[in-house]
């Protein structure tokens, strides 16, 4: 008579069956994993849209006060762009005010990029938490800050101004836009505006 103990007896069934058991976990696990790139592989990943804000403890900082919304976000729509002749989206909001008018940061946050360009004007990149980045274009050349400062919510960034030629039809504006992981989303509906 064999004294075989209870471990003794599973490690038995073990090798005898274990090669089973893995199999099944792996075919387990590789169904899994289709099923998981399926479901997200189906959805069509909407460029615009998704509008939740990402950052629900902070409300957001006007990025300029005493202003009047110009062009609202159109996302992926065509709209006519008056200066250039041409449709095309439009991936912000044009915040219309008194050349000179002081541009804040709506959120703390890091300097990312300070750049300019014929078509966008002097713009300012800040990155918030949550990997919310907000951007401010057709601004003054003079700028209050440069890549790498830390700036608080309200914090001015720069001065409202017509650096942008290809929106010169707005006249001396902020160009602002949000993006949420890469992703464009509407300014309008995280800074709690109306556009239209
Ligand atoms: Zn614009």
């Amino acid at each position: 008579m064999e004294n075989i103990t209870f471990a003794q007896r599973m490690k038995n069934i073990f090798k005898k069956y274990g090669y089973y058991f893995l199999l099944g976990a792996l075919v387990f696990a590789v169904v899994l994993t289709l099923i998981i790139v399926g479901v997200s592989g189906s959805k069509d990943t909407p460029i615009v849209e998704d509008s939740t804000p990402v950052n629900t403890t902070v409300s957001p900082y006007l990025p300029v006060l005493n202003a009047s919304i110009y062009k609202g976000y159109y996302g992926d729509e065509l709209m006519y762009n008056a200066t250039l002749k041409q449709w095309e989206t439009h991936n912000g909001i044009d915040f219309t005010a008194a050349s000179g008018s002081k541009v804040y940061s709506i959120l703390d946050g890091v300097v990312k990029d300070v750049y300019s360009n014929v078509l966008e004007g002097q713009v300012v990149v800040v990155e918030h938490e949550n990997g919310l980045v907000s951007t401010y274009g057709s601004l003054d050349e003079n700028l209050n800050v440069k890549v790498g400062d830390s700036v608080n919510r309200g914090q001015q960034v720069g001065t409202i101004s017509t650096t942008s030629t290809s929106e010169a039809d707005a006249g001396a504006h902020l160009h602002f836009s949000l993006t949420d992981n890469g992703k464009k989303i509407d300014p309008a509906s995280y800074l709690n505006i109306e556009t239209k």
